[in-house]
């Protein structure tokens, strides 16, 4: 099955609609049957932008496994859903373990080649590779915001940020280097070595549908390893689009692979195998507990980059305007679905009704709706259980004596659009302290002291982002070192680099990604020692 055509695409749609309606999703029969203006434009946004990523071959619908694209071999397929209309986008090939163990023996095979590549051979393909995610930048943003639902320019800033792991590991493949040591005895010679560690298995979640690949595979390439990549179910077009222009870079067969459907099964496989040498993972703590547990059976070196609980500090001191910009930043971007998004808003008493108010008003003026349309802010959520999941921790906390302050409730758009929400009166006991909201909810809760504010920020297992607001160089410098998390904004709320290292403490995981030390996360260290060196 070759990349759907237009034809193809228009003759699902009459197959859709011919459709019993008891196989129609409620939503997408609602709309069918009485479009309002807004669903219709948005159905004709997402059917041409599928029509156009169509006829230039980046919409792709199967796995690839050593160079060829492939079905599901049982020829399951699952959809992929536009969460801003409810409507399926398209159908993917479902795989699982077979099709798995198939993509690692083609990203086994091809190592024995790629890893003999030279560091300016691996450089030139992954720089290739950013010119054309480049290149195609706008139909790129364009499958983001269809599938994941953000809006436009933030999938264009995606981009950018995503096709620059690419550059920055094209870049600093060169610089690989080892180390000569200084012998003990005089008749030897003692050397480092840096080399790949192998194949590596990359597990990826949707909120984050191109660069939560690249800050995998860019370093792994230029490290001279392969890769197996699994995206999610729900937003694998983009990776298939990366690894489509991939091959259109000359990266040799099987050096990039993809797989997709069956989660639990390819995972499982990833693990299960001896040739996977390196599994990496973005996403959930739970998930990646067992990836860790499970990697253990065959020993592999395991990156995480898991969930997190950030604390957004913002002190009597700080400038207010930088505060409420920083703060709407650090929250509200991508709906509230990135593992860094502010989750516990921690201010301190004196500023604490000034900063709520000033905030609320910003929040107030966020426009929501389908990401393609003009000016639109907030996009929807990702799909019902995470719309459930910020009810239930808003109604846990309004029961515990939290106060709506604006928001609260889904939107009436419907489907997972959700009202950008600010609750006060916030406490460390109630569930959305304790627990990742993943969506436009901002908690405040309020602190007297210095101590306070630190001793609330620290008490959580995570610790990946957070932020602190003051203009006292002295309190910005004392407080980032207590903190207890790999990430400290000051004075910003959009902090996420490729040239800076991105990782957690405590249970947001392991290892780091970007810049130099995330290229030590897919390299082995090898020494060797020269004997007898005097000996003619
Ligand atoms: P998730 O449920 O853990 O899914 C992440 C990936 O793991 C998806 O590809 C998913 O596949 C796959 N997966 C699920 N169960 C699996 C299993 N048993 N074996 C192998 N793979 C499995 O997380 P999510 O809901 O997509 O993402 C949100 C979470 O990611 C949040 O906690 C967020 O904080 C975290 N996150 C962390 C970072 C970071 O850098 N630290 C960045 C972004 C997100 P399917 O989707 O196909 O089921």
């Amino acid at each position: 099955m070759a990349a759907p055509n237009l034809s193809r695409m228009a003759f699902r749609s009459s197959k859709l609609l011919a459709r019993p309606s008891h196989l129609l999703s409620a939503q997408l029969l609602m709309q069918m049957q009485s479009p309002s203006p807004l669903t219709r434009k948005m159905s004709v946004d997402a059917h041409s932008v599928a029509s156009q990523l169509n006829s230039s071959g980046l919409l792709r619908t199967q796995g690839l496994i050593g160079g060829k694209w492939s079905d599901a071999y049982d020829g399951k397929t699952i959809k992929v859903y536009n969460p801003a209309t409810g409507e399926s986008i398209v159908d993917i090939a479902c795989m699982g373990g077979r099709e798995t163990n198939d993509a690692i023996s083609a990203a086994y095979d091809a190592y024995r080649s790629w890893s003999k590549t030279t560091a300016a051979e691996r450089s030139k393909f992954l720089r290739k590779w950013y010119d054309l995610l480049m290149v195609h930048k706008e139909e790129l943003a364009q499958l983001i915001t269809l599938e994941q639902g953000k809006p436009l320019k933030e999938s264009i800033g995606e981009i950018n940020y995503g096709a620059g792991f690419i550059e920055f590991a094209a870049e600093e493949a060169k610089r690989i280097y080892g180390d000569i040591i200084p012998a003990p005895l005089s008749d030897r010679r003692l050397f480092v070595l840096k080399q790949p560690v192998g194949v590596v298995g990359a597990i990826t979640p949707w909120n984050f549908p191109l660069a939560m690949i690249t800050r995998k595979v860019g370093p792994a390439l230029a490290c001279g390893c392969t890769v197996v990549i699994k995206p999610s179910e729900l937003t694998p077009l983009t990776a298939l689009a990366a690894a489509e222009l991939s091959i259109q870079a000359g990266i040799p067969a099987g050096v990039v692979n993809v797989v997709m459907g069956n989660a639990p099964d390819i995972g499982d496989a990833l693990i299960a195998s001896p040739q996977v040498r390196k599994i990496t993972f973005t996403g959930s703590t739970a998930v990646g507990k067992k990836l860790m547990a499970g990697s253990a059976e065959t020993v592999k070196k395991v990156s995480l980059e898991l969930g997190g609980n950030a604390p957004c500090i913002v002190f009597d001191d700080a400038d207010l305007d930088v505060a409420v910009k920083g703060t709407l930043a650090a929250k509200f971007r991508n709906s509230g679905q990135t593992c860094v998004c502010a989750n516990r808003i921690i201010v301190q008493e004196g500023i604490y009704e000034k900063f709520a108010n000033a905030l609320r008003d910003a929040v107030q003026n966020m426009k929501v709706g389908d990401g393609f349309s003009e000016g639109v802010a907030q996009g929807p959520l990702i799909n019902e259980a995470a719309v459930k999941k910020v009810e239930t921790l808003i109604h846990d906390a309004t029961s515990k004596g939290a106060k709506v302050i604006l928001g609260g409730k889904r939107h009436s758009l419907g489907f997972t659009f959700y009202e950008p929400t600010v609750i006060s009166d916030v406490n460390s006991e109630m569930r959305i302290s304790r627990e990742e909201a993943f969506g436009p909810v901002a908690p405040l809760l309020r602190f007297k002291t210095e101590e306070d504010a630190i001793r609330i920020a620290n008490d959580t297992n995570a610790g990946l982002g957070s932020y602190i607001f003051t203009n006292s160089i002295q309190r910005s410098w004392r407080v980032a070192e207590a903190l207890e998390y790999g990430l400290v904004g000051v004075n910003e709320g959009v902090i996420s680099t490729e040239v800076a290292p991105f990782g957690g403490y405590k249970q947001s995981g392991l290892g780091r990604e970007g810049s130099k030390y995330g290229m030590d996360e897919y390299l082995e260290i090898k020494y060797v020692c020269l004997g007898n060196m005097n000996k003619e």
